[in-house]
C-alpha cells in the first residue's frame, strides 16, 4: 500500500528529472542544437562562449543563429560544408555557431548586436570581447562565397599573426631569393599563379598549414617579376610549380578549371599530395582528413541536390497527416506567439529608437485593437503599449525585457504554454513559432474585417506587420523575402475590406510554393496551397488549379474567426491564475498532465506524446507500476494466508 501511496509522487520526479529546461524548450519545438559532434562545427554556448572564442590562439568565425529560424535549418548544411572545408585550416581559423534562442544565449546574443539569423561573425585571435570595436560580418550565403570572403578577411587580417601563413602575392620577390624568404626549415617550396582575386592559393596555404614548418607555399600573379621570369602563359592559370633547392622550377601538372573560384583548390590540393607521397618530401604527412573532408562536403552536395529534385515532386493530398489538418488555429499558440515575440525576439535588439520604436507603437497598437484574446492578456497588451509609450526616447532590449514581464493578476501574459497545438511539429525541428507566427497575422487581418463596421484602412495591418518585420522578425532570409513580397504594399485597394486577408493569403502561399520540399518542410504538414482541397472541397473552381475568391474568403473568415478559435487548454488553465515565473520548477508544475486539477482526458491525451517525448521516464515509469502492482498481490496473498 505504501508504495501505491508513493507512486504518484514518483510519477513527478520522474517527469522532473528529465532536464526541466530542454524539456520546455522541446515542448515550444524550438532550442535544440542544430549541430553535433559529428559536424566540423565547434557547438558555443553562454557558458563556453567567451573560454573558447576570446583570448584564443585562432581566429573563430561563429554563425549566431536561433533553431526556430527555418532558413537556419536549411542554411545548417552550407555551414557545415564550410566547417568541412575549413577543418585543415584549425590552426588558424576555427568554425563554431551558437543557438540563440533561450535563456543565457539570447543575452549573449543581444550582447553581440546581432540583428537577424543567421549571421556569421570573424572574431581575431588573442580579442577580448569589446562591444565597441568594429565587428567582421561574413554575409550567410552559399558555401563558396562564404569561404572565400573568410579567406578575404584572413589575408586582410594576416600580417598581424607570425605563426600565419604569407598571403601577400610575392610579385616583387626575384626568382632566386625564393628559398630566401621562406622559413630555414622549408623542405618544399610552391608557388602558385594565379589571377589577383583568386583565392586558390591561399586555399592551398590553409590547407597544409599544419606542415608550415616544412613547407612554404606562394602565390602570385601576372603582374609580377616571377611571372615573366617562368614564362607562364595567360591561358596556363592558376598553375602550381615547385621551386628546387638548386633553384630551378618544375611545372606540376593539374587538371585546371579555368572559372574564378570553382573547385581548383580541390584539384591542386590532390597534386600537391600525390607529388609529397612521390617524394616523400614531408615527413610524418597524413592526408587522410583531406578524404574524409571531401567525403563530407560530396555528402552534403549530394543531399542538397537530392532536395532540389525533390521540388519537382507532384504533391499528393494523400500524403497529408488529417489529424494535423484538422486542428484548429489554438489560442495557446497565438499565445505563445506573442510570448516569444515579446520575451525572446524583440529582447534580441540592443537598441529600440526611431522607426525600429514607432514600428513597434505601431504593431502593438494592432494588438491593442484585433487580438481577438481574453480579458487578461488585452490588458496586458493595454499595459504594455502605455510603459512603451512611456519611452518616448526608444530603450534597450533587455529595459523591454523589464517592461514585458511587468503582471499583475488582472493583466499577464501567460508563461505556462509549454507546447503548440496547431504548430506542433511531428518532431521538435517543424513548425513552432513561424508558424504561430503566421496564424497571428491571418487572425488579425480576420479579427479587423469583422470588428470594424465602419471604412477602414486596410493597409493599416499589413503595414505594422511589416513594420515587425522589417525590424524584429529576426529570420534573416525570411525579411529580405517578405520585404520583396510586400514592395506593392502601397497599391493596396483600400476600399475593398477584404484586401488584407487575401493579400496575407497570397503572400503566404506564395512562401508556401517557395519552401514545398524544403528542408524546413515537415514531412507531416507539407506546405501546400491553402486551403488544401481536404480543408475546403469548394475553394478550387472544378478541375482547375485556380481559387475560386469568394468561397476562399469565406473559408478564411470562418478558419480564423474569433468563434472558431480553440480556447479549450486556456479555459481549463484560468482555473488558477496565471503567477506566471519563468522558473523551469514554476514552469513544470504547471504542465497540464500533471496539474491536480488537470482532468483524465487531458492525461490520456498527451500519453502518446510523453511516451514519445520521454521514452525512458515511461517505461520507469511501466515498471514501477508492475512491481507497485505485483508487490500489492503478493502482500495481499501473504495477509490472506496468515488470516487463514
Ligand atoms: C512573415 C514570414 C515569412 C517567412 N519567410 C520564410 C522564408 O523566406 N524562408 C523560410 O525558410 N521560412 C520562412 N518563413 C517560415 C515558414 O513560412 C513557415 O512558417 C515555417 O516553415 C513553418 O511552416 P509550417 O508548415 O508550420 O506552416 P506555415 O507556413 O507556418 O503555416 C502555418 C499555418 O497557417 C495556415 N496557412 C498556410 N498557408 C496559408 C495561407 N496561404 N493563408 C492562410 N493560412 C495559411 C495553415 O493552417 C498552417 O498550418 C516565414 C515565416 C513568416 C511568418
Amino acid at each position: 500500500m505504501y508504495l501505491l501511496n508513493v507512486l504518484p509522487l514518483i510519477f513527478f520526479v520522474i517527469l522532473n528529472r528529465s532536464h526541466p529546461i530542454s524539456s520546455i524548450a522541446v515542448g515550444v519545438g524550438e532550442a535544440i542544437s542544430l549541430y553535433n559532434g559529428t559536424d566540423k562545427v565547434a557547438v558555443l554556448s553562454s557558458e563556453n562562449f567567451s573560454s573558447t572564442v576570446y583570448q584564443s590562439k585562432t581566429a573563430w568565425a561563429v554563425e549566431f543563429y536561433a533553431s526556430w529560424c527555418g532558413h537556419c535549418r536549411t542554411y545548417a548544411n552550407t555551414y557545415r560544408e564550410v566547417a568541412a572545408t575549413a577543418w585543415p585550416w584549425r590552426m588558424i581559423v576555427r568554425i563554431g555557431a551558437i543557438n540563440c534562442y533561450g535563456g543565457a544565449n539570447l543575452d549573449l546574443c543581444r550582447q553581440h548586436g546581432v540583428r537577424g539569423f543567421p549571421t556569421i561573425r570573424l572574431i581575431r585571435p588573442e580579442s577580448v570581447f569589446d562591444n565597441s570595436s568594429k565587428v567582421i560580418v561574413i554575409p550567410a550565403t552559399d558555401a563558396i562565397y562564404v569561404t572565400r570572403e573568410l579567406i578575404r578577411q584572413l589575408d586582410n587580417m594576416h600580417r598581424r599573426y607570425k605563426s600565419w601563413p604569407d598571403f601577400t602575392p610575392a610579385n616583387r620577390v626575384i626568382f632566386e631569393e625564393l628559398y630566401a624568404r621562406a622559413p630555414r626549415t622549408t623542405k618544399l617550396l610552391l608557388l602558385v599563379f594565379e589571377k589577383r582575386k583568386d583565392t586558390t592559393g591561399r586555399q592551398l596555404m590553409l590547407d597544409f598549414s599544419n606542415y608550415r614548418d616544412q613547407m612554404t607555399i606562394f602565390r602570385t600573379t601576372t603582374d609580377g617579376r616571377l611571372w615573366r621570369k617562368l614564362h607562364v602563359n595567360n591561358t596556363d592559370i592558376p598553375s602550381l610549380f615547385v621551386i628546387l633547392k638548386n633553384r630551378t622550377a618544375q611545372r606540376i601538372p593539374v587538371q585546371q578549371n579555368k572559372s574564378l573560384d570553382a573547385d581548383n583548390r580541390g584539384l591542386f590540393n590532390r597534386a600537391i599530395r600525390l607529388y609529397i607521397h612521390q617524394t616523400n618530401s614531408i615527413t610524418n604527412f597524413n592526408d587522410q582528413e583531406f578524404d574524409a573532408m571531401d567525403q563530407i562536403r560530396k555528402t552534403l552536395h549530394k543531399q542538397r541536390l537530392t532536395r532540389q529534385s525533390a521540388k519537382n515532386r507532384e504533391y499528393i493530398e494523400a500524403n497529408i497527416d488529417r489529424n494535423t489538418t484538422r486542428r484548429k488555429v489554438n489560442m495557446i499558440d497565438l499565445e505563445l506567439a506573442l510570448s516569444h515575440m515579446f520575451r525572446q525576439e524583440i529582447p534580441q535588439f540592443k537598441s529600440i529608437r526611431g522607426p525600429a520604436y514607432d514600428a513597434l507603437i505601431q504593431w502593438i497598437t494592432i494588438l491593442t485593437k484585433y487580438f481577438p484574446g481574453r480579458e487578461p492578456v488585452m490588458n496586458y497588451l493595454e499595459r504594455l503599449l502605455s510603459k512603451v509609450k512611456e519611452q518616448s526616447d526608444g530603450f534597450s532590449g533587455s529595459k523591454f525585457q523589464e517592461i514585458v514581464d511587468v503582471k499583475t493578476s488582472d493583466a499577464y501574459l501567460p508563461t505556462n504554454h509549454n507546447r503548440y497545438q496547431h504548430c506542433a511539429g511531428s518532431q521538435p525541428q517543424y513548425r513552432g513559432y513561424p508558424c504561430a507566427l503566421w496564424l497571428l497575422f491571418h487572425t488579425l487581418t480576420v479579427s479587423q474585417y469583422q470588428k470594424e463596421l465602419r471604412q477602414i484602412d486596410v493597409r493599416e495591418i499589413p503595414l505594422a506587420i511589416k513594420g515587425y518585420i522589417k525590424y524584429f522578425f529576426t529570420c534573416r532570409e525570411c525579411r529580405k523575402n517578405f520585404m520583396k513580397e510586400t514592395v506593392n504594399i502601397a497599391e493596396l485597394d483600400t476600399t475593398n475590406k477584404q484586401e488584407a486577408i487575401l493579400y496575407l493569403w497570397k503572400i503566404h502561399n506564395h512562401v508556401n510554393e517557395r519552401l514545398h520540399t524544403d528542408i524546413t518542410e515537415d514531412p507531416k504538414y507539407p506546405k501546400v496551397q491553402f486551403p488544401s482541397k481536404f480543408l475546403c472541397p469548394t475553394c478550387k473552381i472544378i478541375n482547375t488549379n485556380e481559387f475560386d475568391i469568394s468561397n476562399t474568403m469565406d473559408f478564411l473568415l470562418h478558419y480564423y474567426s474569433e468563434s472558431n478559435i480553440d480556447s479549450t487548454l486556456i479555459s481549463k488553465e484560468s482555473h488558477h491564475s496565471d503567477n506566471s515565473s519563468n522558473r523551469p520548477e514554476d514552469l513544470i508544475s504547471k504542465m497540464e498532465f500533471i496539474d491536480e486539477t488537470a482532468d483524465r482526458s487531458v492525461i490520456i491525451r498527451y500519453l502518446p506524446d510523453i511516451v514519445q517525448q520521454y521514452p525512458l521516464n515511461a517505461f520507469l515509469l511501466f515498471l514501477i507500476l508492475v512491481i507497485g502492482i505485483s508487490r500489492y498481490r503478493h502482500c495481499k496473498a501473504k495477509r490472506r494466508r496468515y488470516t487463514l
